[in-house]
């Protein structure tokens, strides 16, 4: 069975926008899905949310160069097309829109969209120049598909927040729906990243939700000092094998700029490399 048959695909950015002009002069309300593909639990959630408040749902399936750095993983980044494509239609899904990478960056391509502050915090230190290629490419998705609403996962909470600024800042006229973190039953939060994980590795991914756990603990008994909660999760961390912390912080939820003692609600936000995989999770800590 080729991948055609089973759901309708579109390369072409032209043939995309034509079909959404004609489909929102029909009065429906197109709901977009963007991902990077090999599908999980997390993002079918994502369709499922998106799904019940639109009447025609484009699900973007482009694994954005752009957005990686020169040492990431984009040539090895998980890839499996016919079971994204099965598991989509599944949901609900009514298009697809896959474009070749020649198509989104033809020769001469030389623009960009550019967040400023909240880009300068937590992954975007880490991943210099990642945020850009985000908003640029999210910003061509929404001129491509022109949907009413587009649909993203607090997973990625510091791409939801970015996103949902340019989205402000550009007068875009689009509702960003977030969608809270899936997670697997003994907590991990559901990523494509997972499959990099080996036995022994996949136990110290635990480590961050733990992490996350004693942080909401702390903050419980009466901790306030953000220093004394990252010190004591960052030894919980390491006392797991194979893990090695990119960054934890505790931030501002809106700024994502970070504070020394807790407020109503703070953002924790973790980055951290077990073996050679690159995990990242959050969780919003309250208090009073
Ligand atoms: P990706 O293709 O993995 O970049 O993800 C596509 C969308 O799914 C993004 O908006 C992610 O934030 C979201 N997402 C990924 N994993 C999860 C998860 N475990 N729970 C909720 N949303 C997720």
């Amino acid at each position: 069975m080729g991948i055609d048959s089973i759901i309708e695909i579109i390369e072409s950015s032209q043939e995309m926008q034509a079909r959404s002009e004609v489909i929102r002069l029909s009065g429906k309300k197109i709901g977009l899905f963007p991902t990077l593909g090999f599908l999980h639990e997390g993002h079918l959630e994502l369709i499922r949310q998106v799904r019940k408040r639109s009447d025609f749902v484009v699900m973007s399936l482009f694994v954005n160069p752009i957005q990686f750095g020169p040492n990431e993983d984009f040539e090895k980044y998980p890839r499996d097309t016919e079971g994204d494509l099965t598991k989509a239609k599944g949901k609900g899904v009514d298009m697809v829109f896959m474009p070749p990478v020649s198509e989104m960056y033809p020769a001469g391509f030389q623009s960009v969209v550019r967040v400023d502050n909240i880009t300068k915090h937590l992954c975007g230190r880490s991943r210099p120049g990642h945020f850009e290629g985000v908003t640029t490419v999210v910003a061509k998705l929404f001129n491509i598909i022109k949907p009413h609403m587009a649909v993203f996962g607090q997973k990625d909470f510091q791409q939801l927040a970015v996103i949902r600024r340019m989205v402000k800042d550009l007068n875009m006229d689009i509702e960003i729906i977030g969608v809270p973190t899936i997670r697997e039953p003994d907590g991990l939060a559901m990523s494509s990243r997972n499959k990099y994980l080996n036995q022994e590795e996949r136990k110290s991914a635990l480590s961050l939700k733990k992490a996350m756990d004693m942080a909401s603990k702390l903050a419980g008994e009466g901790e306030r000092e953000t220093k004394n909660i990252i010190t004591s999760i960052s030894e919980l961390i390491l006392s797991y094998p194979f893990t090695n912390i990119d960054y934890i912080n505790i931030c501002d939820p809106d700024t994502l700029e970070d504070i020394n003692l807790l407020k109503e609600q703070s953002l924790l936000a973790l980055a951290v490399r077990v073996g050679n995989t690159r995990l990242i999770d959050n969780c919003l800590i309250n208090i009073g």
